[in-house]
C-alpha cells in the first residue's frame, strides 16, 4: 500500500468536507474525507455506514447532478427528499455501485450488461468467415433480440411449445369414441370433431393403437383444417355411405388436428380456463430450427476461428480472451477462410484489441468463469457488483466518486488481490473510492478508514475514527479496532470454540455428482456438524450446496426440501400479494437441469432440508420484513385490540395496507406515486394524500403506545423491540431478527430493497424461531455477507446452537474467521469453471489448513486461533 509519506500533504482542496450530517441515525456528523483515495467505511451493522456513504454523500452528489441536467426537476427533487446535511464541500460527481437489490430483466446477460456482446457482433459482421456466396450480415443480424437476427421459428426465444404424443393420447387402448384423444375438447365441440373423423372414414370404435399409422398421424398432426360434412343420427357405416354418395349433410364443420387444436386454443382462446386446459397438454422444448441457439440460420453459419457466435457466447470469458488473442499475432489468418485483405486485418485487430481490453478487468476480478450468455438474474449480488465495477473501469472516467457496498462480497481471500488492483486503478486514474466494507483484509488496504459507531442505531451514528489505519489502533471505543488489531481473544479475534470437538462419524454421502462444472464428484458431510464449503469464486460451491445437495436428497432420500425463498414465507396471512405469471412466462422458463448422482445417509436425520439462499424474498414492494416473518399479523392484532379500535370496531384487517378498508385510497397503500420524467428515469414521489404513510387518516387515528401503524412500519427492529416489549409473541419475532444482526432494518423495509445477505438473514430469522426437531439440514449461502465481524460472531453462536440441537448446517463461506470455527471444511478448486469442481481438501479446519494443494489453506491457517 502507498505509505503516507510518498503522497503529498493534503490541501483543503483535496478534501470532501461534510458538516452536520443527520440522515437516519447520524448524529450531526462532521467529517473530512480525502479525495483520490480508497476510503473504507467500517462499523457494526446499523451503525450508519450506509447512511453516510449512500444516504448522504451519494444522495447529495446525485441531487447536484439532477439539478445540473434538469433545473425544471427541482420541484421533484424536493419531493423525493434531500439528504439531511448542513453542507458538503468538495464533492465530485458520484457513481454508485450498490449491491443488487432486485433482479434485472430476464433477457439481460453478462454480454449485454457489459456491452461486450455488441463488440462480438461487430467482429462477426466485419471479419467473420462466411459460407461461400453468403452476403455479409450487419451486427444486428447476430442478435436474437432483433427482428433481423431472431430465429424465425422461435422468435429468438430458443424454445417452442410442443404437444407431445403421450399427452395427446395418454391411453392408446381406448377408442376415439371412449376418449383416446384426451387433448380434444370435451362436450359438444369434441363430439363434432369425432363425428368429422367418422365422415373421414375412421373407425372410432377400435382401440386407438389398432388404427392404421397414417390415420393416427393425420388426426394428431395435420395442419390442414378441411371442411367436413357432418351427418347426425346415423350409424358410422351409414355416414360413410352418405359421404360417398355426396348427400346433403346436416352441416359442415371445420376439422382441427389434435396438436393444432391445442396450440390454437392456447394462443387464441378468450377463456382463461380453456387456455389453461390447453397448456396442460403442452411442453416447452428446444426449438427444432435453431436448437436453442436463438439466431437465424444465416447468422449461425458465420464463424470466427471455427466457432459460431453462439459458441463464443457459451464459453468462459477466460477462454474467449485466449481464442481472441490469436488474432493479434503477426501473420494470423482466420481458420477456414482465405488470406485476409489488409483492411479486414486491421479491423479485426482493432475489434479484438477492444474486446480484450473489455474482458481483462472482468477476468482480473475473478469472473473469467462466466460466459457472455449467462443471464444476470442467475448471478449473485457480489458477482453483479464486480461485473459493474469492471465495466466502470473501462469508462475512463476521472474526477468521480465511486460509492461501493461491500465489494468483497462473494470473494475468496485469494481473489481480493485482484479486487484491490481494480480499486487502485480507479483511484490512480484520478477518482475517489468510498466503500462500505467488512472484510478485514480489504479494510487494511484502504488509504483511509472512517469507523462509524460505536454501536448500532441510536448507540451509533458518530464518527469514532477518521484517518489512516495505524491511528485506529489506539481508539478503544471502536469495535472494529478489536478485530483489526486483535487484543480481544487471539489474533484477528477468532474466538476459540468452547465445547469439545463434535463427532464427525455419521455422514450423508453424495456420489457421482454431475452438475454445471462438477463432474463425477463424490463427497460426504458429517451430520450434526457445522460444515463450511470453501473455494475461489466459480469453483462450484453454490452448485454443490444450493443445487446438487438438495436435489439429490429429494430424489434419493425423499427428503422434504423447504426452499425459504417464496414471498409466502413465514405466513404473512392475507399480506402476500400473489402475482399471476405472465402468459409467456412458460416460454422463458429454462428446462430444469437435473443433477446426476445419488445421495445416501440415515434418512431419519435428513427428513427436512431448509435452503436459505440469498434470493430476494419477494417480488413486490408490498412484501416487507414484518409481513414476511409473520410479525405484522401480530402487530395488526395488537392494534385491533386497543380500546379505540375496539370502540370503532376496527378489525385487524383494517391495519393492512393491502386491503381497501384501511389503506390510502389515492396510492392504494403504495405510499408513492410514479412520476414520469422526460429523458430521466421514472421517479417515485411520496403520495400527495398520505405523504407516504400508506393508510387513510381514520386508520392513523389509532395508536399503540403512542405510535400509529405507519410509524410502527418506520421503526427499526431494535426500536420496535422496545415498543412491543410487553408482548411475548412480538418479542419472539423481533429477537429472532436481532439475533441475525438485523436490528437496524425498518419493519416496513420493502422486501425488494433488501440486499442478498439481508434477505437471507430475514429467512434465517423466521427459521430460528421455529421449534427445533433435530432432523433438519440447513443449507446456507455465505450467511455472513454484509456483517461486521462482531455481528458475524453473534450469528455464528446461533448456528452453533442449531447444531448443538442435533441439526446439520452446511454453508458456503469466505470469511476464514468463520471457517476456522466450523467442525468440517470441504475445499473446492483448484480454479473456477472447468478448472474447478474438485475436492482439494477435506477435514477439520486444522487439517485443511495444512493441505498442500489448497488455495484456501494459507488463509485458513492464518485465521486459526
Ligand atoms: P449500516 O450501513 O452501518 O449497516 P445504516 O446506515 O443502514 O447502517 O443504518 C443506520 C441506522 O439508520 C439504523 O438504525 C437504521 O435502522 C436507520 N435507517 C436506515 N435506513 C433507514 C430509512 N430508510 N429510514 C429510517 N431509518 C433508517
Ligand atoms: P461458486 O459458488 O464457487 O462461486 P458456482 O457454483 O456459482 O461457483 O459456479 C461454478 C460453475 O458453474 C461456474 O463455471 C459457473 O459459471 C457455472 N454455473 C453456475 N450456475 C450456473 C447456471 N445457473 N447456469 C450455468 N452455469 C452455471
Ligand atoms: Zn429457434
Ligand atoms: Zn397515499
Amino acid at each position: 500500500m502507498t505509505s503516507p509519506d510518498t503522497r503529498p500533504a493534503r490541501t483543503p482542496l483535496d478534501l470532501v468536507r461534510v458538516r452536520g450530517a443527520r440522515e437516519h441515525n447520524l448524529q450531526d456528523v462532521d467529517v473530512d474525507l480525502p479525495r483520490d483515495a480508497l476510503v473504507a467505511f467500517t462499523g457494526v451493522s446499523g451503525s450508519g455506514k450506509s447512511s453516510l456513504a449512500f444516504g448522504t454523500l451519494y444522495a447529495e452528489a446525485q441531487r447536484r447532478y439532477f439539478e445540473s441536467v434538469a433545473p425544471y426537476a427541482r420541484r421533484l427533487i424536493d419531493q423525493v427528499g434531500v439528504a439531511d446535511v448542513d453542507s458538503i464541500e468538495g464533492l465530485p460527481p458520484a457513481v454508485a455501485l450498490p449491491q443488487q437489490r432486485s433482479g434485472g430483466s430476464a433477457r439481460s446477460t453478462v454480454g449485454s450488461a457489459t456491452t461486450i456482446s455488441s463488440v462480438v457482433r461487430m467482429l462477426f459482421s466485419r471479419v467473420g468467415t462466411y459460407p461461400p456466396g453468403a452476403p455479409m450480415l450487419f451486427a444486428e443480424d447476430f442478435s436474437p433480440n432483433t427482428v433481423q437476427g431472431a430465429c424465425p421459428t422461435c422468435h429468438g426465444i430458443g424454445r417452442v411449445f410442443d404437444v407431445p404424443l403421450e399427452l395427446m393420447v395418454p391411453d392408446d387402448s381406448l377408442s376415439i369414441r371412449d376418449g383416446a384423444l384426451a387433448a380434444w375438447p370435451t362436450a359438444w365441440h369434441g363430439k363434432q370433431l369425432r363425428d368429422s373423423l367418422i365422415s373421414l372414414g375412421y373407425d372410432i370404435d377400435v382401440p386407438w393403437r389398432d388404427l392404421p399409422e397414417e390415420q393416427r398421424d393425420w388426426a394428431l398432426f395435420t395442419d390442414e383444417s378441411p371442411q367436413v360434412p357432418i351427418f347426425t343420427d346415423r350409424s358410422p357405416a351409414e355416414v360413410q355411405k352418405a359421404v360417398a354418395a355426396g348427400r346433403q349433410p346436416r352441416y359442415m364443420s371445420t376439422f382441427l388436428g389434435v396438436r393444432r387444436y391445442v396450440l390454437d386454443t392456447f394462443a387464441n382462446s378468450k377463456s382463461a380456463r380453456m387456455r389453461e386446459r390447453a397448456s396442460s397438454f403442452m411442453r416447452s422444448v428446444l426449438c427444432p430450427s435453431c436448437g436453442g441457439r436463438r439466431l437465424k440460420p444465416e447468422a449461425l453459419a458465420v464463424t470466427f476461428e471455427g466457432r459460431a457466435i453462439t459458441d463464443i457466447a457459451a464459453m468462459p470469458l477466460d477462454e474467449v480472451a485466449e481464442l481472441m488473442g490469436v488474432a493479434l499475432a503477426p501473420g494470423w489468418e482466420p481458420q477456414g477462410a482465405g488470406p485476409l485483405a489488409p483492411e479486414k486485418r486491421l479491423a479485426a485487430q482493432r475489434l479484438v484489441a477492444e474486446l480484450l481490453a473489455r474482458l481483462s478487468p472482468i477476468t482480473d476480478l475473478g469472473l473469467g468463469y462466466l460466459s457472455l450468455d449467462r443471464t444476470t438474474i442467475t448471478l449473485s449480488s457480489g458477482e453483479l457488483q464486480r461485473m459493474r465495477l469492471a465495466t466502470q473501469v473501462l469508462s475512463q472516467l476521472f474526477g468521480v466518486v465511486f460509492v461501493l457496498d461491500e465489494p468483497s462480497a462473494g470473494l475468496h481471500p485469494a481473489d481480493t488481490t485482484a479486487l484491490l488492483g481494480i480499486l487502485r486503478r480507479l483511484r490512480d486514474s484520478g477518482n475517489t473510492v468510498f466503500f462500505v466494507e467488512h472484510s478485514l483484509d480489504v479494510i487494511r488496504e484502504a488509504d483511509w478508514i472512517v469507523d462509524i459507531g460505536p454501536g448500532a442505531g441510536a448507540t451509533g451514528g458518530r464518527v469514532v475514527y477518521s484517518g489512516e489505519l495505524e491511528g485506529l489502533r489506539d481508539v478503544t471505543e471502536s469495535v472494529t479496532r478489536r478485530y483489526l488489531f486483535g487484543g480481544h481473544g487471539g489474533d484477528a479475534g477468532t474466538p476459540a470454540r468452547a465445547s469439545a470437538a463434535r463427532d464427525t462419524g455419521t455422514r450423508t454421502t453424495f456420489s457421482d455428482v454431475t452438475r454445471n462444472n462438477i463432474e463425477g464428484l463424490s463427497v460426504s458431510f458429517p451430520l450434526g456438524c457445522l460444515t463450511a464449503v470453501t473455494g475461489v469464486s466459480g469453483s462450484g460451491k453454490s452448485t454443490l450446496v444450493n443445487q446438487a445437495v438438495p436435489e439429490l436428497l429429494r430424489t434419493s432420500l425423499a427428503s422434504e426440501v423447504d426452499e425459504r425463498d417464496g414471498g409466502a414465507g413465514g405466513g404473512g396471512g392475507g399480506e402476500t400479494t400473489v402475482e399471476d405469471p405472465p402468459a409467456d412466462a412458460l416460454l422463458l422458463t429454462p428446462s430444469p437441469v437435473a443433477t446426476a448422482g445419488r445421495a445416501s445417509g440415515p434418512a431419519e436425520r435428513l427428513r427436512r432440508i431448509v435452503q436459505v439462499s440469498q434470493k430476494p424474498i419477494g417480488r413486490t414492494p408490498r412484501s416487507n420484513v414484518a409481513t414476511y416473518t409473520g410479525l405484522f399479523d401480530r402487530i395488526r392484532s395488537l392494534f385491533a385490540a386497543t380500546p379505540e379500535a375496539k370502540k370503532r370496531r376496527y378489525a385487524a384487517s383494517r391495519f393492512s395496507f393491502n386491503l381497501p378498508s384501511g389503506r390510502c385510497p389515492t396510492c392504494k397503500g403504495e405510499g408513492t406515486m410514479e412520476v414520469e420524467l422526460l429523458f430521466l428515469p421514472t421517479v417515485h414521489a411520496p403520495c400527495s394524500t398520505c405523504h407516504g404513510a400508506r393508510y387513510n387518516s381514520e386508520t392513523l387515528e389509532i395508536r399503540f403506545e403512542g405510535a400509529t401503524i405507519a410509524e410502527v412500519l418506520g421503526l427499526s427492529v431494535a426500536r420496535a423491540r422496545e415498543l412491543f416489549a410487553g408482548d411475548l409473541e412480538a418479542v419472539r419475532h423481533l429477537d429472532a431478527l436481532l439475533d441475525v444482526g438485523l436490528g437496524y432494518v425498518a419493519l416496513g423495509q420493502p422486501a425488494t430493497e433488501l440486499s442478498g445477505g439481508e434477505a437471507q438473514r430475514v429467512k434465517l430469522a423466521s427459521e430460528l424461531r421455529r421449534v427445533q426437531r433435530g432432523d433438519t439440514l440447513y443449507l446456507l449461502d455465505e450467511p455472513t455477507s454484509g456483517l461486521h465481524p462482531a455481528d458475524t460472531d453473534r450469528l455464528l453462536e446461533h448456528l452453533q446452537r442449531l447444531v448443538d440441537g442435533g441439526n446439520t448446517v452446511i454453508m458456503v463461506e469466505h470469511d476464514m474467521r468463520v471457517v476456522a470455527q466450523a467442525d468440517w471444511v470441504i475445499d473446492l478448486g483448484p480454479g473456477a469453471g472447468d478448472a474447478g469442481g474438485r475436492v482439494m481438501a477435506e477435514g477439520t479446519p486444522r487439517e485443511v489448513a495444512r493441505a498442500e494443494q489448497s488455495v484456501t489453506a494459507p488463509f485458513l491457517a492464518a485465521a486459526l486461533p
